[in-house]
């Protein structure tokens, strides 16, 4: 293992610039969920310059074209399937310096991609599949960020998509049947003197497009003649804000809406208001109880106003629970790499975001853990990938070094990692069909000719 190890290693830095080229290539060219055309023809070219096979979420004759792919790396000796995966997608975040068009990698997605570039290369060196069995299989994912809900419910409707998350949909179109288990890194902005860390797992969430449809009219001569779709909408929220204190601490629940804006001057009583927003939770449980008090709380605002609501709800990513025994294993393998007080795995500790990382979760055993080495606030205006050899190489390296120990020896300890496992659904088809109790699009107000008004929020 010695041996390997430093072939490992080796095998990683020789290919240091092939990644960190890649890393500014996709922080320069930054593009937000399912349009991520431009780093996916990009990491295309590199990877087939490698001499991989690719399967190309644009050129599948079963679905529409997205970004993304992936490529299965085959020892010839049977055993399990290893996902590793890294996104594409940047965010809307026009404030940002180095923004370009309005987009940014303040999510640091880009170096997850550009990893997934140098580790391919790095696998192709020789030496480095010797002793293993089963498959590698190295998949770029689009869309993990849940924004721009309008534009992809636009992509569902049109039949280009059948989910919002890039790794959902990768699901749905069958590119993880097979797959035995998961692993990611993603980057951080820690703040503790570590390269690694990582916690027990995260929320999910749903996602909910809310319209108030109003009447326009002139603001100043005959507001009574309008129905005033943005005072409907605050309305809502406030109603909302005032149910936070019935939440429970257990379910982590995070309701954080934004208004859209409105569509006209400001001399006419808006007729529309959108607002978009998600429910996160701790469990689908707890997220689909609180969310039908939400939308009594939106749609009880529209009644009181005399406005029309429409609410798109939306599955979208599951509770992210890691499976302990590969949490011990990669944070055994972190800690061979860069010392022991360099890593920071917490077993309870719970972050309330969420990612499409859950889903996988779900039904295969699967760790996401960070590599810390980027500065100011994820998400924010200062995020910068500081340190790319954190960021990137210590996450490569720790990635391999996990492989190997998962699948030599006849995969043993890919096997116990597996047959201790307890998936929360049966199959990829049982979660489907879990998820889609949180999908309803629907007018929820109605006004009756016998003047009463009806809420309904059956699908
Ligand atoms: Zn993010
Ligand atoms: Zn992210």
């Amino acid at each position: 293992m010695a041996d390997k190890k430093e072939l490992i290693i080796k095998s990683v830095e020789k290919h240091r610039q092939l990644t960190f080229d890649a890393e500014r290539f996709i922080w320069k060219h930054p593009q937000t969920g399912y349009t991520e055309w431009t780093a996916n023809e990009y990491l295309i070219e590199k990877f087939e310059a490698l001499g991989y096979e690719l399967v190309r979420a644009d050129q599948d004759p079963k679905f529409g074209k997205i970004p993304g792919f992936y490529t299965d790396i085959v020892t010839g000796k049977p055993g399990p399937t290893l996902a590793i995966m890294g996104e594409l997608d940047a965010l809307d975040i026009a404030n940002h310096p180095e923004s370009v068009n309005g987009m940014c990698h303040s999510c640091g997605h880009n170096a997850q991609a550009a990893s997934m570039l140098g580790m391919a290369a790095a696998l192709k060196e020789p030496g480095m599949l010797d002793g293993l069995c089963g498959t590698i299989r190295l998949m770029l994912v689009p869309a993990e960020e849940m924004i721009q809900l309008a534009f992809r419910s636009g992509l569902i409707k049109e039949g280009t998509i059948s989910y919002m998350g890039g790794k959902v949909e990768f699901m749905h179109r069958g590119y993880f049947d097979g797959v035995d288990m998961a692993m990611m890194v993603h980057q951080s902005s820690s703040d503790k003197p570590v390269d690694f860390t990582c916690g027990l797992g995260n929320n999910g969430c749903m996602a909910k497009t809310i319209t108030y449809k109003g009447k326009s009219s002139h603001a100043g001569g005959a507001p009574h003649m309008g129905i005033n779709a943005q005072y409907a909408a605050m309305l809502g929220l406030q109603a909302c804000n005032d149910l936070r204190e019935t939440l429970q601490e257990k379910d982590t629940i995070r309701f954080h809406p934004i208004l859209k804006g409105a569509n006209c001057a400001v001399n006419i009583i808006p007729d529309e208001m959108v607002i978009e927003s998600y429910v996160r939770g701790r469990s689908i449980e707890a997220m689909k109880r609180e969310n039908l008090k939400f939308n009594r709380a939106l749609a009880g605002a529209a009644a009181a106003m005399g406005c029309k609501l429409n609410i798109n709800d939306k599955p979208g990513y599951s509770p992210e629970i890691h499976d302990k025994m590969f949490m011990q294993l990669v944070e055994e393998t972190c800690g061979e790499l860069v010392g022991k007080e360099r890593v920071a795995f917490d077993y309870d500790a719970w972050s309330t975001g969420s990612s499409d990382f859950g889903d996988l979760t779900c039904v295969m055993p699967g760790v996401q853990f960070q590599t810390t080495g980027a500065t100011g606030t994820g998400h924010g205006i200062d995020y910068i990938l500081a340190d790319p050899e954190r960021l990137c190489i210590n996450g490569i390296k720790a990635q391999l070094l996990v492989a190997e120990k998962l699948l030599k020896d006849d995969a043993a300890c890919a096997k116990a990692i597996i047959d201790q496992y307890e998936p929360r659904y049966a199959s990829i088809k049982d979660f489907f069909d879990d998820i889609s109790a949180l999908d309803m699009e629907k007018d929820v107000v109605s006004y009756e000719e016998d003047g009463s008004v009806r809420l309904c929020f059956k699908k």
